[in-house]
C-alpha cells in the first residue's frame, strides 16, 4: 500500500512555516508567526473544551403536546453567570470576568417565563442567615421560592415576571431614573409570562438582561435559532432544556484543603482568612466544643447544601 502523504501538513509549512519569509518586517507577518507559536503550544484546542454537552435520553415517555418539524422554531440561548460592578475604579467596572453559565434551548412557542425557570443561580438557592448559634436551622427556604421578583431586558423593553401578586416591578425605578437623562429611553414594560419568544423582535448575539433576587445581574444572548427536526426531541415538555454548560470547580475547605465547602465564616477572630470556607467536620471540630461556639465570628450555610437538597446537621 502507497503510504498517504499528508500534503496539507507540507503545504502549511511551505508557506505559512514561522520561518518563511525572513526578511519581510511587516507586521502582520510578525503576527502570524507569533500566533503560529502560539497555536503550536496548543494543538489540541477545540472550541468547546470548556463546556460540557449535556447529553439526554431519548425521552420517548414524555406525554403531553409535540412540536411540528420544520414548523416550530427552537432557539439558543446563552446565559451568563452574574458580575459585579464596583463604583471604586471606574475605569475598570467590571471586576469579576464574564463566565458562561447555560446554553439553554427554548421552543418559539413557550414563553420568556420558561426560560426564567431554567437559569440556574446561587443567588435562587439560599437566603443568608448568621447562624453560628443555631446551627440546626441554618438552612431555611429558597431565595427563589420567597423572593419571586425578576425581569429581562430586551431591546427597550422590560419583561417583568408577575406571576406572583407580592412580586415587585423592579423596572419601575430604573425607568424613573432614565425619565430624568435625556439620552436613555423611552422604555416599554411588558409582561414576562404573556411573551412568546418568537414574538420577540432582537439582535442575535446582542448582549441583554436578566435581573432578579434585587441585584443579580446576568447577561444573557440569544446566539442561534432554526425549526426544530425529526433529530430533536419533539416533545414540548422537554423545553427548555440546558444543552451545555460551563463546569465550575468546587469551593473547598480552606483548613483541609479536601472536602466541599458546607460553611462560610466571616470576620473569624482566629482565622486569617474572609470570608472562610469550611467543611463539615473542620467547621464542627475548630469552632464548637460539645457544641458550644469558640470564640467570636459569623457563620453561614454554604448555598451547595441547598442546591444539593442535603441537610447539615449539628452531629
Ligand atoms: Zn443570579
Ligand atoms: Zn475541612
Amino acid at each position: 500500500m502507497p503510504k498517504f502523504e499528508d500534503s496539507r501538513k507540507l503545504r502549511k509549512k511551505e508557506t505559512f512555516g514561522p520561518t518563511e519569509p525572513p526578511d519581510v518586517e511587516l507586521q502582520t507577518i510578525q503576527n502570524l508567526k507569533r500566533r503560529l507559536k502560539h497555536d503550536n503550544k496548543q494543538q489540541s484546542v477545540y472550541k468547546y473544551q470548556s463546556e460540557l454537552f449535556i447529553n439526554y435520553k431519548k425521552d420517548k415517555e414524555i406525554g403531553g403536546e409535540i412540536a411540528t418539524p420544520g414548523h416550530d422554531i427552537l432557539v439558543l440561548v446563552r446565559t451568563y453567570h452574574p458580575f459585579t460592578q464596583r463604583q471604586k475604579n471606574p475605569l475598570k467596572q467590571c471586576l469579576s470576568i464574564l463566565q458562561l453559565n447555560t446554553i439553554i434551548t427554548v421552543l418559539g412557542s413557550q414563553t420568556l417565563a420558561h426560560l426564567r425557570d431554567k437559569i440556574s443561580c446561587i443567588a435562587d438557592c439560599t437566603i443568608s442567615k448568621e447562624c453560628s448559634e443555631d446551627l440546626d436551622n441554618a438552612i431555611g427556604p429558597m431565595a427563589k421560592d420567597v423572593y419571586k421578583s425578576g425581569f429581562f431586558f430586551i431591546e427597550d423593553t422590560f419583561y417583568n415576571d408577575s406571576r406572583c401578586s407580592q412580586n415587585i416591578d423592579y423596572s419601575t425605578v430604573i425607568i424613573e431614573w432614565a425619565q430624568r437623562r435625556a439620552n436613555l429611553g423611552p422604555f416599554k414594560t411588558a409582561i414576562m409570562e404573556e411573551c412568546r419568544i418568537d414574538s420577540l423582535l432582537l439582535r442575535f448575539g446582542f448582549p441583554w438582561v436578566y435581573k432578579h433576587q434585587g441585584g443579580c445581574e446576568h447577561l444573557i444572548v440569544f446566539s442561534d435559532a432554526r425549526l426544530i427536526n425529526n433529530d430533536d426531541t419533539l416533545a414540548v415538555a422537554a423545553y427548555p432544556r440546558i444543552v451545555r454548560l460551563r463546569p465550575l470547580s468546587s469551593k473547598y475547605c480552606l483548613i483541609c484543603g479536601m472536602y466541599n465547602a458546607q460553611w462560610i465564616t466571616m470576620e473569624h477572630e482566629r482565622i486569617p482568612h474572609n470570608p472562610c470556607y469550611f467543611c463539615n467536620n473542620c467547621f464542627k471540630s475548630y469552632n464548637y466544643i460539645n457544641g458550644k461556639k469558640v470564640g467570636n465570628f459569623k457563620a453561614f450555610a454554604y448555598p451547595r447544601n441547598v442546591e444539593l437538597g442535603g441537610k447539615v446537621t449539628n452531629k
